[in-house]
């Protein structure tokens, strides 16, 4: 005889189970898998889009936190050939251990929203592995990765996921699609990481910390923020006008400050 498992959604794994046939076929056609495909989900939960990602033939890794849902997930699609699961933390997961050609993975995911911004970096970071990225958010985070500059949601999240990827807003999917539902509206957004980067600063890191330290107090001049990195003068020497506020820079003037601040000589290690 079968054994049936039940489960309760769980708050701090972030648990809202998709369950609206018609969003999980729109998610499903905007990632269209072929089999040649190497999928990665992120939380698959109880398979929701599990199902269908593996109905395309693609071979499928999954990651999945919650040691409850193993036996759920194993039971469903364990006898898969395509399917291969990992019971883990997704933010600690090695991308790298996955053999993957570069430039192939295409990861998606209907991601726990506490950790959806942490997350969403740990991935940036191994970006040269992926192909594409296809989540879904709450429907503010992925207004803040779509934004421009010039606006209150242009941030440290729009400048570094368009420093890695195109952005493009799929489509918006209320809280009745999830059980429970959640409180706040989520979005589909597909992430394409350049083959070239538009902006590539000479080292990343300082990119990251530039902007950072900008946005640590969004509404100051840059001069004040960025004072224990850069003096005004050197950000005036990146072309950088030092009485605006971080906002109304664009991706490529950061670079140009992350630039600067690179040419800076390192710390004489002893020296006080
Ligand atoms: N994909 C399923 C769906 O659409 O119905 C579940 C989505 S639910 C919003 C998020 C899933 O991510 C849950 O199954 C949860 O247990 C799992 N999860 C939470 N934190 C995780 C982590 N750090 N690493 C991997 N999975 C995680």
């Amino acid at each position: 005889m079968t054994e049936h498992y039940q489960h309760r959604a769980r708050k701090r794994f972030g648990q809202n189970f998709l369950h609206d046939a018609g969003v999980i076929d729109r998610i499903l056609r905007s990632i269209h898998a072929k089999p040649e495909d190497r999928l990665l989900e992120i939380g698959p939960g109880q398979g929701a889009l599990t199902q269908g990602l593996l109905g395309s033939g693609a071979q499928l890794d999954v990651v999945e936190l919650d040691k409850d849902l193993i036996p759920i997930l194993n039971q469903q699609f364990a006898g898969k050939s395509n399917f291969n699961l990992h019971q883990g933390d997704a933010l600690k997961f090695d991308f790298n251990s996955l053999g993957a050609a570069p430039n192939s993975l295409r990861v998606v995911g209907n991601l726990p929203y506490n950790i959806s911004t942490p997350l969403i970096f740990h991935l940036l970071h191994n970006a040269s592995l992926i192909r594409d990225m296809h989540f879904m958010l709450q429907k503010e985070v992925v207004e803040r990765m779509a934004a421009g500059p010039g606006g209150g949601d242009w941030g440290r999240l729009s400048i570094m996921v368009q420093y890695h990827c195109r952005v493009e807003h799929l489509f918006n999917v209320g809280p009745g699609a999830f059980n429970p539902p959640p409180k706040v509206d989520s979005a589909i957004v597909r992430l394409v990481p350049h083959s070239v980067l538009p902006h590539p600063a000479k080292d990343h890191k300082l990119l990251e910390r530039v902007v950072r330290e900008a946005f640590n107090q969004r509404r100051k001049t840059l001069r004040n923020t960025l004072k224990l990195l850069l003096s005004n003068a050197e950000i005036e020497a990146a072309g950088v006008d030092g009485s605006l506020r971080p906002e109304q820079l664009d991706l490529a003037a950061f670079v140009r400050l992350a630039d600067k601040l690179s040419e800076q000589a390192p710390p004489t290690p002893g020296a006080d």
